[in-house]
Formats: C-alpha cells, structure tokens, sequence
C-alpha cells in the first residue's frame, strides 16, 4: 500500500500576497488542482491526504475538491510548522507501506518521479528527488564576505515527493519532535536520528512556487 500525503498547510508568506498561495490561479486553475491531480491519477498511490489549514476547510472543499471533482481519501488540518502538519498527517494515517510526502506547492511533479519515489523507497526505505545546483553556492560569514565555496558536484537541491518506509518515518517524526529538533524537510528528520537518504534525478521543472518570481515561470511551465 502506497499513501501520499500532500502538504497546503502553510499561507505562503513569502509570496506577499493575502491569498493561500495553493489557491493562486495558474492558467484558470488553482496551484494545489495541478498537484492533486498528479497523485490522483497516478495508479500506484492508493490513499491521498491533504493538508490544509483549519479555516480554509470549506472554501478548499467547495472552491477546488467538489469544483474540480478532485476525490482525495482525507483532509487534515495543518500546524504552525511544515513539520508539525507533516506530523498531523502521519499519526491520521491508516497503516501503509511507503508514504510520499509531497510540497502542495509543488504543481508540475511529473509521474517519473512520484514512480521513482516508490521505487527507491521501497529498496531503500527513504528516498528523495534533487537537482544540482545551478549556481555556484558559498558559505557567507556574518560580516558579507565569503568563507567558503563549495563543490558544485557535490551538492543537491532537494525536492518533494520524499518517500519513506512508514514505520520509519513515524518513528523518526516522533523522535525529533521529543528531541525539538527543527528541520525544514523530511529527508532531515530521518538523517537526524542517523539514517541515509537515496537521493535520485529529480527535474528542474518540478520547482516549489514560493515568490512572485516562481509565478512568471509557473505560468510558462503550465502552458507547456
Ligand atoms: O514553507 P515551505 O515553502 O517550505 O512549505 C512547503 C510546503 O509545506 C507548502 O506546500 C506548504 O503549504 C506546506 N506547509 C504546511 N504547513 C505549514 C507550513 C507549510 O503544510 N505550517
């Protein structure tokens, strides 16, 4: 059993605007529709979750599920953090196998990387999609200057989904959280309690809508 946990819990902050930024319109549909639709027409993904936030239960239910005819098997109301409504998710879930956990704000993953996720997940039990970098990456002290650049070959921009066995996803979320230990991503809370993470080819275009800037390219990506 495959489940997918897809996260809109956040508001979306850095795009400085007062709507949900799941919500923005892309080429006449919402972000979080072009997400959702990846995982629901995937034949692998038995269960969906969707997190959102609490207040936004019935415009999300109204103006994108019923609207779109999107049928997912569970809604989950988010927390302050990405990683508590991660958390939320997986103690709501029924048991299964191999969960993915997937940014909402994630719209053009493609169906090679939610299938290489299962894969990788299922022979290495945690699994995740990334890029190099494009550009060259330093290390800036706290006065401007640069300290250090760091070998572009080595390094990769990790995306979502990030797949893992369940049992040990649980057992990692709930270990970090005793321990308060923050972390911005998946892969990181089971790197913290000390287990790897396979990391496969992921897309350039499979990018995280965060500020305006990303819309520009959203809007290009979708019409392709
Ligand atoms: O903030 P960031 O860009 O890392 O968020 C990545 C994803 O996590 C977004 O899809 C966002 O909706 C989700 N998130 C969440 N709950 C939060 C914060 C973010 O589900 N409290």
């Amino acid at each position: 059993m495959v489940s997918a946990i897809v996260l809109a819990g956040g508001k979306g902050k850095r795009m400085g605007c007062s709507q949900s930024k799941q919500y923005i319109d892309l080429d006449g549909k919402p972000i979080i529709y072009y997400t959702l639709k990846q995982f629901i027409k995937n034949k692998s993904i038995d269960n969906i979750v969707l997190v959102i936030p609490e207040e936004e239960k019935d415009y999300c239910k109204d103006e994108v599920l019923d609207r779109y005819g999107l049928v997912v098997d569970k809604i989950v109301f988010g927390g302050n953090e990405r990683q508590e409504s991660v958390y939320k998710a997986l103690i709501e879930m029924e048991n299964t196998n191999i969960v993915l956990i997937h940014d909402g704000a994630r719209p053009f993953v493609s169906e090679r990387i939610i299938n290489d996720a299962i894969k990788y997940a299922t022979l290495y039990k945690a699994a995740a999609p990334g890029v190099v970098p494009k550009d060259t990456i330093k290390i800036r002290g706290e006065d401007n200057f640069s300290i250090k650049t760091l070998d572009r070959n080595n390094l990769i921009a990790i995306q979502t989904p990030q797949a893992f066995d369940f049992k040990l996803i649980c057992k990692c979320h709930k270990e970090v959280k005793e321990k308060n230990i923050m972390v911005t991503d998946d892969t990181s809370v089971v790197e913290a309690l000390g287990n790897k993470v396979y990391i496969y080819e992921g897309d350039y275009t499979n990018i995280k809508i965060t500020t305006p800037e990303d819309l520009a390219l959203a809007e290009y990506l979708v019409k392709k």
